[in-house]
């Protein structure tokens, strides 16, 4: 197959900006180029990988849709990356059997009827704009089997029962994650430091437990960082930095659990099958991605969302969770071959013909 990705819009693909996408785009390019496929990434310039052949263009990022309020419109920058980003695809859209959108913008799904070759779109995160609802909806029910996501969960946060969507789930390479069977005395919370990431959580539970936690992720909200701190001047919250994979699981490895508090419906949450991959039991809220991802009692604890006392509660209990079962849920369950075979069947059921415009 010959596969043009199209990126994030928020950031350059490598920086980490764009959150989780990056990761499953990493991971999945490498799979397809594994098998044989050709893969090409269009994306804002200063982007970089290691496996994927990058067409970086400039133009102005765009701002995180999870951001401004439910109901504003849509806002484009001028010069935007993202028109710049489809203008190229279009141009280009001869070349290639399939364009996959992966930036979550309300311009590639509008754009969706226009394109002769099938454009089909990952969608990275659950409802935060009422207008991106809109124009997501829209798309599948003109293209029934052209939206990809996360979870299920992710997918109802839509709001319409009859939308067909393709579960991907995401994965990871399992080789670059050591597993380890001993902890030593910390927790770890990961991800970019935002307030739909409810670190302020985590800093009350670490006040009420005394528990080392340490953080790992972009710093995107400095002044948030500083609120949570100051609510809970007793919290033990150490900030590290933000990691590339190979150092990021060498750091995570030994902690006695992941701890997620999502304060929206987080799509999926790939921090939790790293943590997994490593023998890290992962505790986190039961809303979203990580709903589908945990199995409770088992690979780590389910708890009801803002509840600071089950959180503590689930924290006392950790040791009953048995770390090799959280290495064995992710080798079955999250390997880049699941993920990559998940999307190979998308992609080629699309280029058989499936997805056509229902109109
Ligand atoms: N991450 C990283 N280095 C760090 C901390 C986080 O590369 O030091 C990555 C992590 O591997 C994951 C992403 O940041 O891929 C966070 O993704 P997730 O799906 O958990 O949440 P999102 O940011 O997409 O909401």
């Amino acid at each position: 197959m010959k596969l043009l990705f199209i990126s994030t819009s928020v950031g350059a693909f490598g920086s980490g900006v764009g959150g989780g996408v990056e990761l499953t785009i990493q991971n999945l390019a490498q799979y397809l180029l594994h098998r044989g496929h050709r893969v090409h990434l269009v994306a804002p310039s200063g982007s970089l990988s290691p496996y994927i052949p990058i067409v970086a263009l400039p133009g102005a990022l765009h701002s995180f849709a999870q951001n401004s309020d439910r109901g504003d419109p849509i806002q484009f920058p001028s010069d935007s990356v993202v028109a710049a980003m489809l203008q190229y695809a279009y141009a280009m859209q001869d070349r290639y059997d399939l364009i996959v959108n992966f930036a979550y913008d309300w311009l590639p799904f509008y754009l969706t009827s226009f394109f002769t070759t099938p454009l089909i779109h990952f969608v990275s995160m659950g409802s935060v704009s009422d207008a991106l609802d809109h124009i997501i909806v829209q798309t599948g029910r003109q293209f029934p089997r052209r939206l990809g996501m996360y979870t299920h969960v992710q997918a109802h946060s839509f709001g319409d029962p009859q939308l067909e969507v393709e579960i991907l789930g995401s994965g990871i390479d399992l080789d670059r994650y050591v597993y380890v069977e001993s902890p030593a005395d910390f927790y770890v919370w990961i991800g970019r430091i935002a307030p739909e990431k409810g670190l302020e959580d985590v800093a009350a539970v670490s006040a009420q437990l005394g528990i080392e936690v340490q953080i790992f992720g972009k710093m995107q909200e400095e002044a948030y960082w500083q609120e949570c701190n100051a609510l809970y001047p007793q919290a033990k919250l150490h900030y590290q930095g933000f990691f590339p994979t190979e150092e990021l699981q060498a750091r995570i490895g030994r902690a006695r659990a992941l701890i997620m508090t999502p304060k929206w419906v987080e799509a999926f949450g790939n921090v939790a099958i790293e943590a997994l991959a490593c023998g890290v039991p992962v505790i986190s809220y039961a809303r979203g991605g990580p709903v589908e991802i945990i199995r409770h009692n088992e690979t780590g604890y389910l708890v009801e969302p803002d509840n600071i006392e089950a959180l503590a509660e689930a924290i006392g209990r950790i040791d009953r969770i048995r770390r090799s079962k959280c290495r064995a849920q992710a080798e079955k369950e999250y390997s880049l071959e699941a993920l990559g075979e998940r999307f190979l069947a998308w992609f080629q059921g699309i280029i058989n013909g499936a997805g056509g415009s229902k109109l």
